[in-house]
């Protein structure tokens, strides 16, 4: 049976609208944990009906019953993607749910290990009622605002999974969310540039690289009616330089979403301009060598979902983002956690010389700048491979149809080259190189050969 047309189903979604939404504004930090603390309790009985959790947790020698709440989560072992792997497709989801009414969905092909998870229609509404929340913020609605969706649509992504396959056909879609237009970040941007100029949206959301493309096309005259008044960005880490010429390009106020697959959202930043946790949805521990770290801190973010009834997310350590928790409450009033800063996926970091790490949010640096300072949106692909401790190779695909245009190929090199070693010091050779392609399916856009057992990280750049 379709669940949507299931009038109990149906209540639950919407009382779980008016409760949830603006949950984080009106309740106190000790109610919060009370309800993360059920939540917890909740998920780990309903984990213990799922093959690899109840094997997991066997090992470990430890009981749903030692499971009271959030304190007792350390005694849990950690989910790794190796474990999703070798569990899957009967052992990563509950003997209780038929598997039928679940989504497959997979993480982002662009680190080459694709990743298949299941989520239910509870996820999928969750993660529609966190965006939304992220909108009410912003003093914006879906039933009054133009709202436009730039997503990841390939066909085995989350959000295809969500919309196309969860959404869709469950709901007349266009029906209901009339203001909402759904765009794919794979195609051409100027094909985008032209469907929003159309639409004319009060707000954006969409990846940080195509929302740097849609900077540069309507700087460079397109889009005319494309005035957003708020623009959020997700997907990697947004570059400070590149947000502000984004908002000064379409005039319109920037602010983060940050989300991954396997857990939905996890934070979003307020008026404020203050990171805040979706701490009634997640739950996130920051990791050091399996201790937490200080406030302002990077350590290892390892996630804890608390609504599916697909694979549950339980001290998963394998989104490899390096994260700054920060101690501490925002002026806007919102309950839950904080973060400072999250710089990427440690798993897409180069290792230098003297225990140095360098974070994609250091090297997306280098590429906003070829977008805002350069104006350039020629480089239409990179590679960047670390061949040891002191040899960087950068590989660069160069858009045929703008070479011609704007800087020189050979300026652009020297940018990327000099921008690099900048960071790496002198002890590190950079040599960027064109080639006709990167090969990005065999796996990731940033490869290091360097053996991470013998490493010992000193500080992540
Ligand atoms: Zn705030």
């Amino acid at each position: 049976m379709n669940q949507f047309y299931n009038p109990l189903f149906l209540g639950k979604i919407l009382k779980r609208y008016l409760i949830d939404v603006d949950r984080l504004d009106r309740i106190s930090g000790e109610s919060l944990r009370r309800y993360q603390d059920k939540q917890l309790r909740r998920l780990v009985r309903f984990a213990d009906t799922v093959p690899l959790y109840h094997e997991k947790y066997k090992q470990a020698g430890v009981h749903i019953s030692d499971i009271a709440g959030i304190d007792d989560l350390q005694k849990l072992p950690c989910i790794t993607k190796d474990d999703f792997k070798r569990h899957y497709p009967n052992g990563i989801v509950s003997s209780k749910i038929k598997k039928s009414s679940l989504i497959e969905v997979s993480t982002s092909g662009t680190t080459g290990k694709v990743l298949p998870i299941y989520v239910d229609m509870l996820d999928i509404v969750m993660g529609l009622f966190a965006y939304i929340r992220t909108l009410h913020e912003y003093d914006m609605s879906v039933w009054k605002d133009r709202i436009t969706i730039i997503g990841d649509f390939a066909p085995h992504t989350a959000e295809s999974g969500y919309v196309t396959r969860g959404l869709q056909p469950r709901f007349n879609i266009s029906g209901i969310f009339r203001n909402i237009q759904w765009l794919n970040t794979n195609d051409d941007p100027k094909k985008i540039v032209s469907a929003i100029n159309e639409f004319q949206p009060a707000f954006i959301g969409g990846y940080v690289g195509m929302l740097g493309h849609l900077a540069l096309q309507k700087e460079s005259g397109f889009g005319d009616n494309i005035s957003p008044r708020y623009i959020a960005a997700t997907g990697s880490v947004l570059d400070p330089y590149l947000k502000l010429f984004i908002e000064k390009t379409f005039h319109a106020k920037v602010f983060e979403v940050y989300g991954a697959t396997e857990s939905g959202l996890i934070g979003f930043q307020c008026k404020k301009g203050s990171y805040h946790l979706m701490s009634d949805l997640v739950y996130a521990e920051f990791l050091r060598k399996g201790q937490p770290v200080a406030s302002g801190e990077a350590g290892e973010m390892v996630i804890t979902k608390f609504h599916s009834h697909g694979t549950p997310i339980i001290r998963y350590s394998a989104i490899n983002d390096i994260v700054a928790p920060l101690d501490g409450h925002c002026s806007c009033g919102k309950t839950g956690a904080l973060i400072k800063k999250v710089y990427g996926r440690n798993d897409l970091a180069l290792y230098l010389p003297g225990g140095n790490v360098l974070l994609p949010s250091s090297f997306s640096e280098i590429y906003s700048k070829i977008l805002y300072q350069l104006k350039t949106n020629k480089v239409k692909n990179t590679k960047i491979i670390q061949h040891d401790l002191t040899t960087l190779e950068i590989q660069v695909v160069i858009d045929e149809a703008l070479r011609p245009i704007g800087p020189s190929v050979e300026e652009i090199f020297q940018f990327i080259k000099k921008g690099f070693e900048e960071k790496t010091g002198s002890a590190v050779t950079v040599t960027v190189k064109e080639v006709d392609s990167v090969d990005t399916s065999q796996g990731p856009r940033i490869v290091s050969m360097i053996d991470k057992k013998n490493y010992t990280i000193a500080r992540y750049i």
